[in-house]
């Protein structure tokens, strides 16, 4: 299977404007954001969908995903307000790109049901 795009902007190999890096953690601006602040943090390991996190494996990774995003959410000013994380899983999820991501979305109310 090849690389996903998700691979190619952690290997630097296209461009993405990132916010935030850690060891594990890699974090950039949604292409193309359904919010004013809309950003895909991802682990740098290659898990390709909800399914395969395991909490006996993925921890403290899931810990680290969940930091970026409470960090991520108050350097951009949304955290007051409130924001929305999603992660989509497979077709019925909406998924498009293989590669586990958590959007962070805020900057605007949300509503309930997502389409
Ligand atoms: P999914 O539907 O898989 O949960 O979300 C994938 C997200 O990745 C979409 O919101 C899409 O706009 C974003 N995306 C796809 N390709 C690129 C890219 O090359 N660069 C960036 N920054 N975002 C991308």
């Amino acid at each position: 299977m090849g690389k996903t795009i998700f691979s190619k902007i952690i290997d630097r190999e296209i461009p993405a404007d990132i916010v935030y890096e850690t060891d594990n953690i890699l974090a950039f601006r949604d292409i193309n954001p359904q919010a004013p602040v809309h950003i895909l943090i991802i682990p740098k390991v290659e898990i390709p969908t909800v399914r395969e996190v395991k909490g006996s494996e993925h921890a403290a990774l899931l810990g680290e995903l969940f930091d970026a995003a409470n960090e991520l959410a108050e350097k951009e000013g949304i955290s007051k307000e409130g924001f929305r994380l999603v992660f989509n899983c497979d077709k019925n999820g909406g998924q498009v790109v293989y590669h586990l991501h958590m959007h962070l979305l805020g900057g605007r109310q949300m509503r309930w049901p997502p389409g």
